[in-house]
């Protein structure tokens, strides 16, 4: 007796070809391939610091045009410190910090913050205060929020209202 073969056709009666939904894949473009900044690891002063950046500020998720900031970590005496994070300015650094870290150590790197902001603009206040949320901007909350523009000039009044 021979053996029957199988067959592996799946016959649907009443489907045709013409009802089969197309399965053609979405080509999705490859991300172009851009030279991010790396943040250095370690500040040792700002004349070694780095002058620009293309990353997205930790904070406000915005690129900017001024020299990187971050939240200075095992600050030493001689004003070298472990980098954390990037920021377009301490007013964002600032903000992070308070939600980045233990509360009983936020005061200490507000300190820290408030050292380093100083090598950079030589303007020493006794704390850098927080920028505000940045989903108070349209992108976040619609057209009910503030632009761009209008969110740096609300850090700015912020910022300048909290001088020396
Ligand atoms: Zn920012």
């Amino acid at each position: 007796m021979a053996a029957r073969k199988r067959t592996c056709l799946l016959t649907l009666r009443g489907v045709f070809m013409r009802d089969l939904v197309s399965a053609s894949v979405e080509v999705v473009p490859a991300e172009p391939s851009i030279a991010y900044t790396e943040m250095p690891k370690r500040f040792t002063g700002v004349s070694d610091w780095i002058k620009s950046s293309n990353l997205l500020c930790n904070w406000c998720a915005l690129t900017h045009a001024n020299t990187p900031m971050f939240i200075p970590l095992n600050l030493t005496a001689e004003g070298h410190a472990d980098v954390c994070g990037h920021y377009c300015m301490t007013g964002c650094a600032s903000a992070h910090t308070r939600k980045l870290f233990p509360r009983d150590q936020i005061p200490d790197i507000l300190a820290a913050i408030s050292r380093v902001e100083a090598m950079f603009t030589g303007r020493r206040r006794y704390i850098v205060p927080a920028n505000p949320p940045p989903t108070e901007m349209r992108q976040y909350c619609g057209n009910t929020g503030l632009t761009i523009p209008q969110w740096r000039e609300k850090c700015a009044r912020l910022q300048a209202d909290y001088g020396a």
